[in-house]
């Protein structure tokens, strides 16, 4: 059998590990250390903001901006139903109540339209959300513009969650820099990987240093160990900081092999009926961080699980698009906001193989293997 194929494995440049015995070599292998700084440096320099924290997820990094905005128990915080249980999970964490808004079926993000009614209804009754969090699919940006408009009529916090968004654009910037605050990942198959890891950036410095002192279990700028809050132990390793700044030197190297790759499969799989590729924006730059194809089982004759199944026993990884989260049983006491665009993405949709380091020989592979199946 041909060695696995996975959805999107870690792709190191070789600066990485230079960095690490770097990090070794003067002995920052703990507590913090220089890395750290560097790669919240970089990180704020590439996508235009000013102040970051490095923390040990993306998971943590939303639940930190969720801290220093202080939500209530019972508040409600507005946020995209397809997206990954990472996005709502703190949100529970805080015992506050999320409320789930469909996509809209160009770029599958949060739709504003049903945003807009639901928060006009919502000021009629008097109980806005404390926040909202639009999540930038895939490595495609929400309509920025529609959401920011919307969110400031009703003078409504937006948190970004740009976990899959990093080398993305909106227009000439980067989501994550619309928000009051945003958290990228740097998860194993994310864009660019500390192999674990994320950040929290905002241009407000207090919202950052606060945050920053969360994630360090709340310790007092004080010699003893003096403590006046809650906090967590969320920070970033100085090791891992330094593959994030190895995998900063190829990020844009990486965007453009994740649009080639994206761009082989939906020319040589786009004109099958039944075979459906998600359109860039008009307003941005999509990454393609993940591949994503849609099948319409009636016109192919397969569905998305037939595919799956037959890349499988070719020893190929893909996987469904996220289930959206008013479709999962630990959420499903939380309202939900739309019809059912999420949903039939869901039924449709397959993530396909979306490495860099993919070769086109194996993407010929995967692709004929389709092929075939017709
Ligand atoms: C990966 C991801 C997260 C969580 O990031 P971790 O680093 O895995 O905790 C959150 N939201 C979305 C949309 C993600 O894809």
């Amino acid at each position: 059998m041909s060695e696995r194929i996975y959805l999107s494995p870690p792709h190191m440049s070789g600066e990485e590990l230079k960095r690490i015995q770097q990090a070794f070599a003067d002995n920052w292998v703990a507590p913090a250390g220089p890395n750290l700084a560097a790669f919240e440096a970089q990180l704020c320099d590439y996508v235009g903001a000013q102040h970051a924290v490095a923390v040990s997820s993306g998971t943590a990094a939303i639940h930190l901006a969720l801290l220093v905005t202080d939500v209530q128990p019972d508040d409600e915080i507005f946020v995209s139903t397809l997206t990954f249980a990472g996005s709502v999970n703190p949100i529970i964490y805080m015992g506050a109540k999320p409320v789930f808004i469909d996509s809209e079926p160009q770029s599958w993000n949060m739709d504003p339209n049903l945003l807009e009614d639901a928060l006009k209804a919502r000021a009629q009754s008097g109980n806005l959300p404390k926040a909202v969090m639009p999540v930038h699919l895939y490595g495609q940006s929400a309509d920025m513009d529609a959401i920011m408009a919307v969110c400031e009529r009703y003078e409504v916090m937006v948190i970004e969650d740009a976990a899959e968004a990093l080398g993305t654009l909106y227009r000439d910037r980067h989501p994550g820099t619309f928000g009051k605050m945003s958290a990228f990942s740097f998860n194993g198959n994310k864009i660019i990987t500390t192999s674990g890891g994320g950040m929290l950036i905002s241009d407000d410095r207090a919202l950052i240093e606060h945050a920053r002192k969360l994630a360090s279990q709340s310790r007092e700028p004080v010699a003893h160990y003096e403590h006046l809050e809650i906090g967590y132990n969320y920070r970033m390793s100085n090791i891992l900081a330094a593959i994030g700044c190895g995998q900063m030197t190829v990020l844009e190297d990486r965007v453009r092999r994740k649009r080639e790759i994206y761009a082989y499969y939906a020319q040589r799989l786009g004109d099958i009926p039944g075979l459906t590729f998600v359109d860039e924006m008009p307003y941005g730059r999509h990454t393609h961080w993940l591949t994503v194809m849609l099948v319409d089982p009636a016109q192919f004759g397969a569905d998305r699980e037939q595919i799956r199944l037959t890349l499988e026993d070719h020893n190929i990884e893909s996987r469904p698009l996220w289930k959206p989260m008013h479709c999962q049983p630990v959420f499903q006491d939380y309202e939900f906001i739309g019809g059912n665009v999420a949903d039939s993405l869901f039924d449709q949709g397959l993530c396909l193989p979306s490495g860099t380091a993919l070769t086109d020989a194996e993407l010929d592979r995967i692709i004929s293997i389709i092929q075939a199946m017709r």
